[in-house]
């Protein structure tokens, strides 16, 4: 059954004419479900009785269901969502003072099979749909006081593979969710045709593009569809983007031990990105897998001194969100440890404070 939440107003101004009622009905339809957060038929008050029937034959509300949660000391919260058809995906809840983030998924599992990620050995299952993406921050807002400011597609899946929805689901969230555009981040492992074709959307977003290796031997291992699109096509693309966007880019970068993080690898990347207008680096500690035990974390010296070189090429180096990013880089190992001990959930140790890679 199609769900309500994923359609834009006018479409819901549709879906109203289509029953024989005002469009208003359908304007209302949409503040209930994208600004309160209504979840159930009973609880949508403002349409009548009659109306909510007719409604509830031929739609569901909402796709995604809280099938467990975890809940961290500073008030992180992991969520393993289940769609209507029971596949099974996570988003992350990310206080902070004075923002709120969340981090969401666009695909269930992911096709791209990066060797160290978890979400990558499950191989793809689908797509998912703008209504399935958008709603991750539409469930996670009902079940939060504090307002959502932020939203990154780090989740599982690749976002510019699933172009359409994505795109869809963005553009809900700024106009009906409210989350300012340069609020979303869109965190890619290097569609180049996409960036490209995301660039000419001219839209205030934030682009974050998963880089991990200076050079195409290492980062093809590390990143397989570098064989397609390899580095300089990447930084290419890249500099397309901030040419017509002029926003920033951020290239991540995971430091796993002895593989990506010595001294060679620093002067590589500060060399290339040198020559990279507008962007920055964010340095991320690996969060070890069970999937990939050949990765490591850096030790914190080796961190250091990694940052220490690629800021001598005068390139910057932000330190955003760390623990965001640990536990969205934690979100394939949170299903699988999920699935395998059935749906009751253990509480996951949160990656909090310690080393400092991103320092
Ligand atoms: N497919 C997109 C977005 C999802 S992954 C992309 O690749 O950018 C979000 C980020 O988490 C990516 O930079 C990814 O490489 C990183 N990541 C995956 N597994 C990780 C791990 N175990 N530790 C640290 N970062 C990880």
């Amino acid at each position: 059954m199609e769900t309500l939440v994923g359609h834009t107003i006018e479409e819901m101004e549709g879906i109203a004419k289509a029953l024989e009622v005002p469009a208003f009905r359908g304007r209302q339809l949409a503040a209930a479900l994208y600004g309160r957060q209504v979840r159930t038929w009973d609880a949508l008050t403002d349409l009548p009785r009659e109306l909510r029937g007719r409604l509830a034959e031929q739609y569901a509300l909402a796709p995604c269901h809280v099938r467990s949660s975890s809940a961290a000391p500073d008030g992180t919260v992991k969520y393993l969502l289940s769609l209507p058809d029971d596949e099974v995906i996570e988003s992350v809840f990310l206080p902070y003072p004075g923002r709120t983030s969340v981090c969401i998924s666009s695909q269930v599992g992911c096709p791209m099979a990066c060797s160290f990620c978890a979400t990558g050995t499950e191989g793809l299952a689908r797509n998912l749909s703008a209504g399935e993406i958008v709603d991750q921050v539409v469930q996670m807002q009902a079940l939060h006081s504090e307002r959502i400011t932020h939203v990154v597609l780090m989740g599982m899946g690749e976002p510019l593979l699933n172009y359409d929805s994505v795109l869809k689901a963005i553009r809900l969230l700024n106009n009906e969710v409210g989350i300012a555009m340069r609020h979303i981040t869109v965190s890619t492992v290097g569609v180049v045709p996409n960036i490209l074709k995301l660039a000419e959307e001219d839209l205030q977003l934030t682009l974050a593009v998963s880089l991990h290796a200076p050079n195409d031997t290492l980062r093809s291992e590390l990143v397989p569809l570098n064989n397609k699109y390899p580095i300089a096509r990447l930084m290419e693309a890249c500099r397309a983007y901030t040419d017509k966007t002029k926003r920033r880019i951020t290239f991540e970068y995971v430091l796993m031990s002895g593989v990506n993080d010595t001294e060679k690898e620093a002067h590589e990347l500060g060399r290339l990105l040198r020559a990279q207008p507008l962007s920055s680096v964010n340095v991320i500690p690996y969060n070890s897998t069970d999937v990939a035990p050949r990765y490591k974390r850096p030790t914190p010296e080796a961190a250091r001194r990694f940052q220490q070189i690629v800021t001598s090429y005068g390139v910057t180096i932000t330190q955003r969100q760390e623990r965001g990013h640990r536990i969205a880089a934690a979100c394939g190992q949170l299903k699988r440890s999920a699935l395998r001990a059935g749906s009751s959930m253990r509480p996951l140790p949160m990656l909090t404070g310690a080393s400092s890679g991103a320092g």
